[in-house]
């Protein structure tokens, strides 16, 4: 029987690497040759009712309840893509009994990964440690969530001794890309209250997430030779520089932390005549994310009249919204997901999350979804690192969660 972190090595050598610039679900061919894999391995491992869409790209499966009384069920959701980060020939490396020195992922490229650039490091004297060959990332974001999930189906499957109800799996697509959540299927997949085992550190327990929304600036400028340029030339560039100028720019990514929100300016493109510009936006608070879309609208209504024409054109969306609007109104899996910590003696770290999940959607969905730690950490880079030590953790966390829901 294979073990947990042999699986976890063996589908993180599959570069399952999401792209947000496709238009087909799930967006990369290899994440359904994935799903097909994994839809084929939960079968022969005795999961039951095993589904592979081709629609959304999800693999579901099902532990049938073997409880005689009624129990809510329970959904554990995992994302098998990973982030935008090289994944060509993904080659895991085992350190076993970490001795808590820097680590030399790479000999010949001299790629190093130092307690001192990561401290966290020093927590994990003693454990085995799957890290990457420093060449590409290690995909345990999220391969470590569906082998957790796999391993804890595994053990209450063979201890029908442990009364449950329904649980119900499901490993997505695109989730780096910020869509795969999108065609989740609600209602097929019946679970009361779900979990995505997402996190990092030990003890992670995570019910709020930003609100967040992206905003497409265009500018339409006029180009004239410069020579004769005078009351007729309209620059782009400086209608972009004129228009970040008019947001609070202490309200940034890098100057900003825990429930504070922020705009960013993640891309610019101009040319004299034309200017695309995007922002994404985000904040904790409903209110607050609700007036910093305003602004942007207000700011290019403002320069709108100040230019007496349509300088600036506006197209805003949004991505998704803070979970804990959902959860707070229904705080059964976090008082589980807390005592199931406890009973185990695992401290809780429960913080707002500086981004949004799978679960951000699927709570909106009707199924409150916070979110667990896996056990890897340094996600979507060179650094990251996978403890099976915390992992084991994860999977009991699974396990006390199923057993609680049941009493
Ligand atoms: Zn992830």
């Amino acid at each position: 029987m294979e073990t947990m972190i042999e699986r976890l090595i063996r589908y993180c050598k599959v570069n399952t690497r999401s792209d947000e610039s496709s238009k087909s679900v799930p967006s990369t061919p290899a994440q359904v040759e994935f799903a097909k894999m994994l839809a084929n391995e939960l079968s022969v491992l005795g999961f039951g009712e095993v589904v592979h869409r081709l629609d959304n790209g999800f693999v579901t499966a099902t532990i049938p309840s073997n409880s005689d009384q009624v129990v809510d069920s329970l959904g554990f959701i995992a994302h098998f893509d990973t982030a935008d980060f090289n994944s060509e020939n993904i080659q895991p490396q085992i350190i076993e009994n970490y001795n808590g020195q820097d680590i030399v992922l790479n000999k010949e490229l001299d790629v190093v990964m130092s307690v001192n650039k990561f401290p966290n490091l020093k927590n994990y004297v003693g454990h085995t440690l799957v890290t990457t060959d420093g060449t590409t990332l290690l995909g345990a974001d999220d391969k470590a969530g569906i082998v957790e999930i796999i391993e804890a189906m595994l053990y209450i499957m063979a201890h029908p001794e442990l009364k449950h109800g329904e649980i119900r799996v499901a490993f997505g697509p695109d989730e780096e890309i910020g869509r795969g959540a999108n065609l989740f299927d609600a209602k097929d997949f019946r679970a009361r209250y779900a979990y995505t085992l997402d996190g990092s550190v030990l003890g992670e327990l995570e019910y709020e997430s930003f609100n967040a929304a992206s905003a497409k600036v265009t500018l339409h400028g006029v180009s004239v030779h410069p020579g004769t340029a005078k009351d007729k030339m309209v620059n782009t560039s400086k209608l972009a520089l004129e228009f970040d100028s008019m947001l609070p720019q202490d309200e940034v990514p890098e100057k900003t932390e825990g429930y504070q929100g922020f705009f960013l300016l993640s891309e610019m493109k101009t040319t004299i005549e034309l200017g695309h510009m995007s922002y994404i936006i985000r904040d904790h608070d409903k209110e607050t994310f609700l007036l910093r879309k305003q602004l942007i609208w207000d700011n290019a209504k403002t320069m709108n009249d100040k230019y007496g024409t349509s300088r600036v054109v506006v197209d805003m969306k949004d991505s998704y919204y803070n979970m804990a609007e959902v959860i707070s109104k229904d705080f059964k899996p976090v008082e589980l997901a807390k005592q199931a910590m406890a009973n185990l003696g695992i401290t809780p770290i429960i913080k707002p999350i500086r981004g949004g999940t799978d679960g951000s959607k699927i709570s909106f969905m009707g199924i409150p979804t916070p979110n667990l730690f896996t056990g890897a950490e340094n996600f979507h880079g060179k650094f990251e690192f996978a403890s099976k030590e915390v992992m084991e953790k994860a999977v009991s966390v699974i396990i006390e969660i199923v057993k609680l829901n049941a009493k």
